[in-house]
């Protein structure tokens, strides 16, 4: 039987980061994967998507933005596969770096899906494998939902496997990956249209910022269909898919994509062998030192349903590693004040508590709220003007600054530096303080009056 200081169940993001760390420290560390090693965010999410965003900003950019800086080009042609290619060789490449990585630090790679067989016992392959800790790392998959027809429509996984762009796309859901990628296959040229069941997309973000999106997507062309929910799906007598809707519409689309949410992969872990308990979402529970109250058993990542982001995965293995091998037993995930950005189109970054989460936390009456519209200026020369706006949210007496809101064109790249600021609890006085960089979009946020 092979035994080890520590093994994850999962290689993506937070099992590797996990092992790498601990075997940093001198564990004697294995990653188990049953897939690609990288997970979803390098193979099936946030690598292969942000190539198709930037693919979708370069199309942006040769329509639109091209000719109004003066340039013109007779004969531009898209090849998707050329796309589908490049992108797929990068991904093969940071595969490979993730083993280098391994090689130089001295984790094992185990290829095959494992299953508990008691509280320190997972079997792979048919062979036993034994660790003093067992990390559970094994992300979440696209979910489904129970109605007629569903099994027509497609996940953001089959995306990433398309050889060819289809003419037109149905995006069902309103979280993160619906609004991604309705706006990434609208500015490659797919006739896309986004449905959602309530009166806007991304309904936990500020409602300053949504409303900005939702006037983008009108001003491109992107049609945002509210108040829609889906109960069955059928195939027409041409191979397209209808949609049909509870208050009696429809609409056909080539294709149907559901983003409706992620669920956990903890079914066919055999659980049952050890007592780790679920929440009543079905994550996996665990305490703030990402604990399973088993002893030895730990969780993080998407399997537990908390920010289900990697570096959120990436940072709780870090820590959980510095626990168990660096003597630091009090290192623990922070979840508050996360940064985080949509890659819409424009991108919105956001750090904090929205408006309404400030006034619930604090009382209206302590809150303060500072907001800037204006035309990006890249947009701004002539006729596809694309508005930016940015928000702060500041609470109490010294208008300690509790959240950060922003769209607009460069947003996916400013926020990280003001994350910190908020994090270190700075003041609108202490932003104002700080000379801004002009011309920019991010001088806005030590600007606002
Ligand atoms: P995963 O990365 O999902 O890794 C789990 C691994 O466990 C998988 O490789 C799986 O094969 C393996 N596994 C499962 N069960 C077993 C088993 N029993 N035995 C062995 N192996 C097993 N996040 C961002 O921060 N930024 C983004 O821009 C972003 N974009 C995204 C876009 C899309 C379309 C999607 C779907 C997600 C995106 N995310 C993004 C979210 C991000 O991908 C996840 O939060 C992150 O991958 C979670 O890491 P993880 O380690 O918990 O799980
Ligand atoms: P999300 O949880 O973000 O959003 C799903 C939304 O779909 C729900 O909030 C709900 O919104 C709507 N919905 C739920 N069920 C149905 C249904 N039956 N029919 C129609 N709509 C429904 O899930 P995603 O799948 O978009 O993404 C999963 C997670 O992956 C994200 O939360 C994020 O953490 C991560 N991710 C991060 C990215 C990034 O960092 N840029 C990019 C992509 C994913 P409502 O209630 O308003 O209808």
């Amino acid at each position: 039987m092979k035994e080890f200081d520590i093994i994850s169940i999962g290689g993506g993001s937070g099992g590797i980061a996990t092992m790498n760390r601990a075997a940093m420290y001198g564990a004697k560390a294995a990653v188990i994967e049953a897939d690609y090693l990288g997970g979803t965010c390098v193979n099936l999410g946030c690598v292969p998507k942000k190539i198709m965003w930037y693919g979708s900003q370069i199309a942006e950019a040769i329509q639109n933005y091209g000719p109004e800086y003066g340039f013109t080009s007779q004969e531009v042609t898209f090849d998707f596969s050329t796309l589908r290619k490049n992108r797929e060789a990068y991904i093969e490449r940071s595969r490979i770096s993730y083993g280098n990585t391994f090689n130089k630090n001295g984790v094992e790679v185990i290829n095959g899906f494992a299953r508990f067989v008691d509280n320190q016992t997972v079997e792979v392959n048919g062979e036993l494998i034994r660790a003093k800790h067992i990390v559970i790392a094994t992300g979440a998959r696209p979910d489904v939902p129970s109605i007629p027809g569903s099994e027509l429509g497609i996940v953001s996984d089959d995306v990433f496997a398309w050889e060819e762009l289809p003419s037109s796309v149905a995006v069902l859901g309103a979280g993160y990956i619906a609004v991604e990628m309705a706006g990434l296959l609208h500015g490659l040229g797919v006739q896309t249209d986004l449905f959602v069941r309530g009166n806007r997309p991304l309904r936990s973000f500020d409602t300053y910022i949504v409303e900005a999106l939702m006037e983008e997507m009108n001003r491109t062309n992107l049609p945002l269909h509210t108040g829609k929910t889906s109960i069955s799906l059928e195939k027409t007598q041409d191979g397209h898919i209808q949609i049909h809707f509870e208050d009696g519409s429809s609409h056909v689309a080539q294709q149907v994509l559901w983003a409706i949410g992620r669920k956990p992969n903890v079914d066919k872990l055999n659980l049952e062998a050890t007592g780790v308990q679920l929440t009543p979402s079905g994550h996996i529970a665990v305490n703030e030192f990402q604990e399973t109250g088993i002893s030895g058993i730990y969780a993080l990542g998407d399997v537990t349903g908390e920010k289900e982001l990697t570096p959120v995965a990436i940072k709780a293995g870090r820590l959980l590693a510095e626990r168990l091998f660096n003597n630091k037993p009090t290192a623990k995930m922070d979840y508050n004040t996360i940064p985080t950005v949509v890659f819409s189109h424009p991108a919105i970054g956001t750090v904090g508590l929205t408006e309404d989460e400030a006034i619930s936390q604090y009382g209206k009456d302590n809150v303060k709220v500072y907001t800037s519209a204006f035309t990006s200026m890249y947009t701004a020369l002539e006729k596809h003007r694309q508005m930016a706006k940015f928000k702060l949210v500041t609470a109490g007496e010294n208008e300690q600054v509790v959240g950060l809101h922003g769209i607009g064109y460069g947003v996916d790249e400013m926020i990280q530096g003001f994350a910190v600021a908020i994090k270190m609890g700075a003041t609108k006085e202490e932003f104002d303080a700080v000379v801004a960089i002009h011309p920019t979009g991010s001088e806005e946020f030590v600007t606002m009056r």
